[in-house]
């Protein structure tokens, strides 16, 4: 039987770290949270970011614009801010009204401002070995395996998904923890037998219970990233936990597990940019 690695908690004792950091700054960190529609889901997710700001005492503010807004008008709104200095982050909720093409709106924000560590600069930062500042699920992943007690160094690691937010960087930093790394997708064959190999497998499909007990390794971590809806409106993981929780030394719950530490990582990337903009620029 598995160990939960326990993400709600760990997330806490991050903020309580964070909101320390918080304190010593001459004025509260500001993110800025562009939401565009109305998603219930996406309303949920924003709604928990700014409380979780708001519990280690940084501010936000919230531009609510309606689903038919139009690309040029998000950019307006991001070139604003961007040039607002009391905002030290800007974070375009995802996913944006189809009509919109997101990485082009990504791509405006300042990359200093960039707290969700998707602009093509920090990616491609990330990619070259420099990181500036990870992508926050990447980052919560990567939290969750050094929470895990287990060194990537050495260790075959699976990532199921390849998306340019959580699956590749994910691999990225795994690759370079030393983890020899193999990346999964919906065309890859035999899915089971490569996660069989993982000691270390991270799952971002959005593929309900895609991952079952006989897929996984003995003794393997399993870091579930995914997040799907049920009919009942239960959340339910890409892992069948059930079953997975029998053969994996440790597992990550949904909910309570990558989703409470992705924000968390999203604050302290917040944070780290308001301390960040206090340095002498050369
Ligand atoms: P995405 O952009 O839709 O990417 C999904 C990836 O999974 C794609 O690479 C896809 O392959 C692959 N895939 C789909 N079905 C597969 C299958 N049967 N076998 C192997 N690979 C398969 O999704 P995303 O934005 O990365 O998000 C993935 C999941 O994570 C979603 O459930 C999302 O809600 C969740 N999420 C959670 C957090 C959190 O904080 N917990 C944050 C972000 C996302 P192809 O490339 O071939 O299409």
């Amino acid at each position: 039987m598995s160990t939960l690695l326990d993400g709600a908690g760990i997330a806490r004792d991050i903020r309580a770290q964070l909101a320390a950091r918080v304190a010593r700054l001459p004025q509260p960190p500001c993110l800025a949270v562009l939401l565009a529609g109305d998603a219930a889901a996406s309303r949920i997710y924003v709604r928990n970011k700014i409380r979780a700001c708001a519990e280690v005492g940084v501010a936000s503010e919230l531009v609510e614009l309606p689903g038919t807004v139009s690309e040029s008008e998000l950019q307006q709104h991001i070139e604003y801010l961007n040039a607002q200095e009391r905002v030290h982050g800007i974070l375009v909720q995802l996913p944006l009204p189809a009509h919109i093409a997101a990485q082009n709106c990504i791509d405006l924000i300042a990359p200093a401002k960039d707290v969700d560590g998707l602009h093509t600069h920090n990616l491609g930062a990330l990619f070259a070995g420099a990181p500036r500042v990870l992508p926050c699920t990447a980052a919560a992943v990567m939290e969750l395996v050094r929470a895990s007690g287990v060194d990537p160094r050495g260790r075959r690691a699976v990532v199921v998904g390849a998306s340019n937010i959580v699956g590749k960087p994910a691999a990225m930093l795994l690759l370079q923890k030393g983890a020899t790394v193999t990346i999964c997708n919906s065309k890859t064959v035999d899915l089971g037998a490569v996660t069989r190999e993982a000691d270390i497998l991270v799952t971002a499909t959005g593929r309900p219970k895609l991952v079952t007990r006989t897929m996984v390794k003995s003794g393997a971590v399993v870091i579930d990233v995914g997040i799907s809806r049920m009919a009942d409106g239960r959340l339910c993981g890409d892992v069948d936990f059930q079953g997975v929780a029998e053969v994996a030394s440790r597992i990550t719950p949904v909910p309570g597990g990558v989703g409470p530490m992705t924000i968390a990582m999203l604050v302290a990337n917040t944070v780290a940019a308001a301390e960040a903009a206090l340095r002498p620029h050369c």
